[in-house]
């Protein structure tokens, strides 16, 4: 079962992210990294803000992290979501990515359970277009 429910708004790729949602597809974690200086950046984007160099490749990642922050949604921002309340919304450190955090959801973590530091991993959710979702779960 999804974590959040149908009819969520899915993202929509575009030029500078598009490898990033393929990865998605074929359930690979693959964050941009500047094709110069080696430094990860997320979301992705033309230019690295370290060397401003164009070049950049995207790198499988393991999937672990810690919660470097998070907060409890009380209020449905859109419609679908209306059922799912109150989730949780994680900013992840990724391991492995250097700074990068991801903006997920720890998806067997009640309110109550979430902390700062506690560790997780990569859960794969299916999505209504035949991509998954990069959620997290407890480690
Ligand atoms: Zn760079």
């Amino acid at each position: 079962m999804a974590y959040l429910p149908e009819g969520t708004p899915l993202p929509a790729a575009d030029l500078d992210d598009s490898p990033y949602w393929e990865g998605c597809r074929r359930r690979e974690l693959r964050i941009q990294r500047c094709a110069d200086c080696g430094r990860f950046r997320h979301p992705p984007s033309p230019v690295c803000p370290a060397c401003r160099s164009f070049g950049a490749e995207f790198v499988e990642v393991p999937g672990t992290g810690t919660v470097f922050t998070y907060t409890v949604a009380h209020h449905p921002v859109h419609p679908a979501l209306k059922a799912a309340v109150p989730y949780n919304i994680a900013v992840v450190l990724l391991d492995g990515a250097g700074d990068v955090r991801l903006v997920s959801n720890v998806v067997d973590a009640r309110p109550g359970e979430m902390a700062v530091g506690m560790r997780v991993r990569l859960r794969w959710e299916p999505t209504s277009d035949g991509s998954y979702l990069p959620r997290f779960e407890k480690a």
